[in-house]
């Protein structure tokens, strides 16, 4: 078993738009690292870009989220394809929408790196020498495929990360006991199958395992599973794909004047 810390994300408080959020990486390291959620309304917040909701709400909804940080010009998000892909992003403004990328990074104050997810693990990433960081969108295949490792490459590339200074969170995910899967899945990440081809699989424990080997500083994971907490989160899988998508986000805000 990998060492981990448990670090729970707790509500905002937020009453534009529903979400949780790590309070103690804001307070610590000045950055926001946080999920939305499906909030309380008759109509769930839904930030995915796929699925038949009309223009006009998801864009409503993307605004009213981009209101409630207001310190970050340039959101950036991707068109994902469960692959491993991660984008450099420098900084800009607006709302950037990248086809195929997974994962997206930057050194830079003002840029909101966001994924979509609703069981995948999204993965949290700072580097606490450089301020650069990363955001990883890691389902069973990006996360066997190692999405983990090649966005640390990508920080160490551009921004000179040493990883023993990088602090990683895997977030609110869906959990082994509510993911059933089969053979090929075990068989991707080197693990034995179970009797009978199918069994639980932990992918937050596989990229527990994989930041541990990759030599990463400190590590902690999220308790909370988007299936046992249908009240809150998305499930792809508990919904029979009928849910929508939550967002989740790494930032470090502009200095406000
Ligand atoms: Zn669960």
């Amino acid at each position: 078993m990998v060492r981990a810390e448990i670090a729970r994300e707790t509500p905002t408080g937020d009453t534009l738009i529903p979400r949780m959020e790590l309070p103690h990486w804001r307070e610590r390291y000045g950055i926001v690292a946080g999920v939305t959620t499906r909030g309380t309304g008759a109509d769930p917040w839904d930030l995915g870009l796929i699925g038949d909701l009309p223009v006009g709400r998801v864009i409503g909804q993307w605004t009213a989220f981009r209101g409630a940080e207001p310190g970050f010009p340039l959101a950036t998000l991707g068109r994902q394809v469960h692959g491993t892909e991660v984008m450099w992003h420098e900084g800009g403004r607006g709302w950037l929408i990248v086809d195929g990328v997974d994962g997206h990074a930057t050194a830079a104050p003002g840029v909101l790196l966001c994924v979509t997810v609703a069981d995948c693990t999204p993965v949290y990433l700072l580097d606490q020498g450089t301020g650069a960081m990363a955001l990883l969108h890691a389902g069973w295949r990006g996360a066997s495929s190692r999405i983990l490792e090649r966005g640390i490459r990508l920080l160490r590339g551009r921004a000179g990360t040493q990883v023993e200074n990088v602090v990683m969170h895997c977030g609110v995910s869906i959990c082994g006991d509510c993911y059933e899967v089969g053979p090929e899945v075990f068989a991707a990440f080197g693990l034995p199958v179970p009797a009978g081809g199918k069994g639980p699989l932990d992918v937050r424990a596989s990229l527990l395992r994989q930041a541990a080997e990759l030599g990463i500083g400190s590590i902690s994971t999220s308790p909370l599973c988007t299936g046992h907490h249908r009240d809150w989160f998305h499930s792809h899988r508990r919904s029979g794909g009928a849910d929508g998508r939550m967002i989740a986000y790494l930032g470090r805000p502009l200095a406000t004047p």
